[in-house]
């Protein structure tokens, strides 16, 4: 019997059996380590009709009780961040040391989130018009729906959670069926930190439970992070129903090295963002691309590097883990299959990686390509894994027009030592995240995160600015109080005197 890994309802976990589950594995050892419950529409009910009775209350408690939450909240997060890391390696496979940095990138949302008196300040005009003020104030939307990607188990979802519940909604977060054990570990920590039961659930599963969110009429908004199909699926579904939704989507990022730029440097830079996380993040380097003539120098220096990582189990002190399961190592090894009959040049060739770790674990080692063309899958496709291409280019006016024809536009950027064409590169690349000698550029929280093109649909980036406007509406009050000059009867459309 492995461990149920259930919902988080009213405070506590589910206690009904649940009639579909699915099976966690450790991605390093290729073991069953938990069975996890996929939620149906009933459950999805259950959840919501517990969410909008503690709203009732929750969007009524003053600024200052729900910033201490938060307060407490970022105080037991912060003492028991090793813990969650351990949980986050056990099930997605990251080394965990890069699982305890997902931790503090999501801590700094948290933070964030603590200025929530001063974030959600309104705007007052005195005397608008004669003897009238108007004032603005922001609420919060209801019942919002949180949906996240196995990449990110703990960050992503403290990208919106921490940022909804201090706006005053109530949320359910419906995490990845791969790794679902680093939500209810937050679950906890909101429990203990003096959230009131039902302001935060969780309800694990699949798509039912992901449609059953977009259906439903009392959830007001969704915020999505995953592939980009099915972002756009999303979108247009919770649209449909009336939603407010931002769905963020998968990434193809690019890396433009010009001949003017330190090539170790760039090459140091290439291969973190290229193989952190075994390639799996949306904000990960896929694309080299090489302005002439630094070709032949910049992959003698990548390959150097990458013959040096070693791969194996995420607690052993490794440079990169396995990928999340059997079939996404399978996907992502064909892709290797793919570049070659395609023609482009294997310089490093991950799949017969010597891992240290468990023979059953799910490896592939680090991968890289040279002279990959534009038309190739190893190219056109988001891989998501340890597989890094190098593409060459004429010049820079040749490197920005691959990139801008990429229809992804989340990440990308420069390596350089020229502050003009830096700053010309900001400008005119099509992306919403730019990095100059900075090869993953993911916005600091008090910054909001998003990509362009088909790396985001909706209009809202998340966390940040952009995310207490996400999480809350906006309501105009206009005040006249009596006095004896109103004027009587006027049917005329009211203007400013
Ligand atoms: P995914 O799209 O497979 O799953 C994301 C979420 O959607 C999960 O909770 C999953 O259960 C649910 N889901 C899966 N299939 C569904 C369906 N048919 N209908 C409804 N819901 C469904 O993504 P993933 O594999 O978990 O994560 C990796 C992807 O996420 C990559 O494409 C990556 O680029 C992207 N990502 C994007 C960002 C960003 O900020 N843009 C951040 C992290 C990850």
């Amino acid at each position: 019997m492995t461990e149920l890994i259930h919902h988080w309802i009213a405070g506590k976990p589910a206690d009904t059996p649940p009639e579909r589950t699915g099976t966690v594995f450790n991605p390093a050892t290729g073991e069953v380590t938990g069975t996890v419950a996929y939620a149906d529409g009933s459950d999805v009910d259950t959840a919501v009709a517990v969410a909008a009775e503690a709203l009732r209350e929750w969007r009524r408690t003053s600024l200052a009780k729900r910033s201490s939450v938060l307060f407490a909240f970022r105080e037991l997060l912060n003492e028991r961040k090793d813990e969650l890391a351990e949980i986050i390696t056990a099930e997605h496979g990251k080394v965990l040391s890069d699982a305890a940095g997902e931790v503090q990138r999501g801590l700094e949302n948290v933070e964030y989130a603590c200025g929530i008196p001063n974030l959600l300040q309104g705007g007052f005009s005195e005397n608008a018009s004669t003897s009238v003020d108007v004032h603005s104030t922001r609420q919060p939307v209801g019942v919002v729906g949180v949906i996240s990607p196995f990449n990110f188990p703990a960050m992503v979802p403290l990208w919106f959670v921490p940022n909804a519940i201090a706006c005053g909604n109530a949320v359910i977060l419906k995490p990845s069926e791969k790794d679902p054990s680093a939500a209810l570990f937050l679950a906890e920590l909101w429990k203990e930190a003096g959230l009131p039961d039902g302001v935060f659930n969780v309800v694990q599963g699949d798509k039912v439970a992901v449609d059953a969110l977009l259906e439903h009429r009392d959830v007001k908004a969704i915020s999505f992070v995953g592939s980009t199909p099915i972002a756009r699926y999303v979108y247009e579904t919770g649209t449909v129903h009336g939603k407010r939704v931002q769905a963020l989507g998968g990434a193809k990022n690019h890396m433009v090295v010009l001949p003017d730029a330190d090539l170790d440097l760039a090459a140091d830079a290439a291969v973190s963002a290229g193989f952190g996380s075994a390639g799996e993040r949306c904000m990960a380097i896929s694309a080299v691309v090489a302005v002439d003539p630094v070709g032949d120098e910049l992959v003698a220096k990548i390959a150097e590097r990458v013959r040096e990582l070693n791969v194996g189990d995420g607690r052993r002190a490794c440079d990169m883990g396995p990928l999340v399961t059997a079939s996404h190592r399978v996907r992502v090894s064909s892709y290797v299959d793919a570049g070659l009959e395609a023609g482009a040049e294997l310089v490093v060739d991950g799949r017969e990686v010597e891992a240290d770790g468990a023979a059953e674990g799910f490896w592939l080692g680090p991968t890289l390509f040279d002279r990959v063309e534009t038309g190739m899958s190893i190219y056109t496709d988001e891989i998501f894994g340890p597989v890094l291409s190098v593409l060459r280019v004429p010049d820079y006016d040749a490197a920005l027009d691959v990139i801008n024809g990429n229809p992804y536009g989340n990440g990308t950027a420069i390596f350089t030592e020229s502050g003009g064409a830096a700053r010309r590169f900001s400008e005119e690349v099509e992306v919403g995240m730019v990095g100059v000698n900075v090869p993953i550029p993911v916005p600091v929280a008090q910054f909001s995160f998003g990509g362009w093109k088909d790396s985001l649909f909706g209009d809202s980036h998340a966390y940040g600015p952009d995310g207490i406007r996400f999480f809350t509406r906006t309501k105009v009050v206009t005040t006249r109080w009596p006095d004896p000059s109103h004027g009587g009867v006027n049917l005329g459309f009211p203007q400013s005197s």
